[in-house]
């Protein structure tokens, strides 16, 4: 089990130590062109000059390749979610200290998945998907 928080940490300081440069609360507002090639990336700080740029969107991807006029086939889904009251059985389980002594379960053969959190059992089948997106 891997704290998906502090590896993001570890890997940002690596880059950085590699001169990756981040730059939070910024934007993307165009992808700027020339010639049929990238040129820079316009942002909320200003353009950004570059000749590759990789989207990371994640599900906004869509509307990210739609600055380049680009079809991106991702469509984000929301799946149900159910939490239980604290269960006495489970207190102390899972904490900051002991880490996860009750790792994330799943069910053979479906794809429902069991999860403690604060004590609570928590229940997300990806089944029966709910378009978020039209
Ligand atoms: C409720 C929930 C629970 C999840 N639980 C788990 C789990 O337990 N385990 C697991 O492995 N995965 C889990 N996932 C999935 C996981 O979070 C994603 O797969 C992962 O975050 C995708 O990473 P990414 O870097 O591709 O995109 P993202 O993490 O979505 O990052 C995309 C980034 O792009 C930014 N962005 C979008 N548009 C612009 C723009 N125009 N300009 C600038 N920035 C922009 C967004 O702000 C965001 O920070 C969960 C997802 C959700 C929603």
């Amino acid at each position: 089990m891997a704290k998906a928080t502090r590896i993001v940490v570890a890997l940002t300081r690596r880059a950085q130590s590699r001169g990756a440069v981040f730059q939070g609360s910024t934007k993307v507002l165009g992808i700027e062109q020339s010639g049929g090639k990238v040129t820079g990336v316009a942002t909320t700080a200003g353009v950004v000059p570059a000749d590759i740029v990789v989207s990371c969107g994640g599900f906004w991807g869509p509307d990210l390749g739609a600055l380049v006029g680009m079809d991106v086939p991702l469509l984000p889904l929301a799946h149900q979610y159910a939490k239980t009251h604290q269960l006495p059985e489970l207190v102390g389980r899972n904490t900051e200290s002991s880490e996860a002594g009750f790792p994330p379960q799943r069910a053979m053969g479906s794809s429902n998945r069991f999860t403690v959190a604060r004590a609570a059992a928590v229940c997300s089948p990806p089944r029966g998907h709910t378009a978020a997106r039209a």
